[in-house]
């Protein structure tokens, strides 16, 4: 049996940036891809936001490990040349009694490390947006857009110039741990048959994840959440929008609310929603919700025009708590958690993770 160091599951953003880290710090490391690509997940289905880190519960690994990759991501954008811009974001109040929770927010941000939020007033925000319709809102200037394919891209050279390697079209079957069987005591099957053994697991199968940690043979099933799928659809607006920076509302119980964001061309998406799903396979748009947009997005851009959004495209959020459950922390498993020498389950990679990515990576690098 072919032995190998250390075994990442899953090229998408999260296992290339731990590949890219365990390769650095010396490892021999493979990354196994079931698809015949890098980054066909929910890595190249999301928003490409780089969040500032404003919303998250304090003190919980969303927080510190979004606010920590950002600085890491765009200092690595810089030295590598990835495409991204920081274009700010706006939280606009659109109702007086969504003014005072601007200042919830404020705080919130504070207690995660963020202090550069700045409180604008209706004419400032105009000022700086003019087709906006608010009663105030706060700019955030440490927001931006990021290429993600790009700095896939770019993890993927990083570790195979380390000396790392990438096999694709490698689906992951079952893992088995052995202890006390020699130095690699982790046994990874792909579906051909073909068997590796490792002494370091790294498991950033995305939205299977939990279903992979389920087929590991020797580890203790009951510490496994249950995996929830939540579906965010997103239209694209046909034709430029007024805005240069990107617009949230006031979140809302449910998420982040009918958000715009733009891209690294200036084209403009709304969502995405939230469409609590039983499978992740499905990523077809449905037209009809579109319905539901235009309300939400009038509230802070009056003339949007009749028609004027179209079905774009789905991601699939990989969640760990259900509908009616507060919502989860990123569920970072390693030895101290399930006793497992060597293996690191990541579970519930949903937003931010795309900006915390080389956060999480130096995270696994350091449990290991
Ligand atoms: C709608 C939406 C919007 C989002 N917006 C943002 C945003 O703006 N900013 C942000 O920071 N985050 C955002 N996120 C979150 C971010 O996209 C994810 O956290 C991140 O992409 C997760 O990366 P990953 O590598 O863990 O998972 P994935 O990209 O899903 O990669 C997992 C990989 O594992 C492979 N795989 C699965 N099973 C196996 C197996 N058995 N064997 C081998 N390979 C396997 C898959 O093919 C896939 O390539 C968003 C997410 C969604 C759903």
């Amino acid at each position: 049996m072919e032995q190998v160091d250390a075994v990442v599951i899953g090229a998408g953003v999260v296992g290339l940036a731990v590949g890219r880290a365990l390769a650095l710090a010396g490892r021999e490391v493979m990354v196994l891809e079931s698809e015949n690509a890098i980054g066909t997940g929910t890595s190249s289905r999301n928003s490409e936001v780089i969040h500032a880190g404003i919303y998250y519960p304090a003190g919980s690994l969303k927080a510190r490990l979004c606010v920590q990759g950002k600085e890491m991501l765009y200092a690595y954008c810089a030295e590598r040349g990835v495409a991204h811009q920081r274009l700010g974001k706006l939280i606009v109040a659109t109702s007086p009694e969504q003014v005072q929770d601007l200042d919830g927010i404020v705080a919130k941000a504070a207690a995660n490390g963020v202090h550069d939020l700045q409180k604008l007033t209706k004419a400032q925000a105009q000022a700086l947006e003019p087709a906006l319709s608010c009663e105030a809102a706060l700019l955030s200037p440490s927001t931006g857009v990021i290429d993600s394919h790009g700095l896939m891209l770019s993890l993927q050279g990083d570790m195979e110039n380390a000396g790392g390697l990438l096999a694709l079209v490698s689906p992951v079957e079952r893992i088995g741990v052995a202890l006390g069987t020699g130095t690699h005591p982790i046994r990874v099957t792909t579906q051909d048959g073909t068997e590796l053994a490792c002494r370091v697991l790294v498991n950033a199968a995305g939205l299977h994840a939990v279903d992979l940690a389920r087929r590991t043979e020797g580890l203790d099933h009951t510490r496994l959440p249950k995996a929830w799928y939540a579906k965010g659809n997103y239209f694209t607006l046909a034709g430029k929008a007024p805005f240069s920076r990107l617009i949230y509302p006031v979140p809302e119980k449910a998420g982040l609310g009918v958000h715009l964001t733009l891209d690294l061309g200036g084209q403009a998406k709304f969502g995405p929603d939230v469409q609590w799903v039983d499978e992740p396979t499905d990523l077809q748009v449905d037209p009809r919700r579109g319905d539901a947009f235009y309300a939400e997005v009038r509230k802070y851009w009056p003339d949007l025009a009749d028609g004027a959004l179209q079905a774009g495209y789905a991601g699939m959020r990989p969640k760990i708590s259900g509908p009616h459950e507060v919502s989860a922390d990123f569920m970072i498993q390693g030895p101290a958690d399930h006793g497992v020498p060597g293996l690191v389950n990541l579970l519930g990679i949903e937003s931010p993770g795309l900006t915390s990515s080389l956060a999480i990576a130096e995270q696994v690098r350091t449990l290991l």
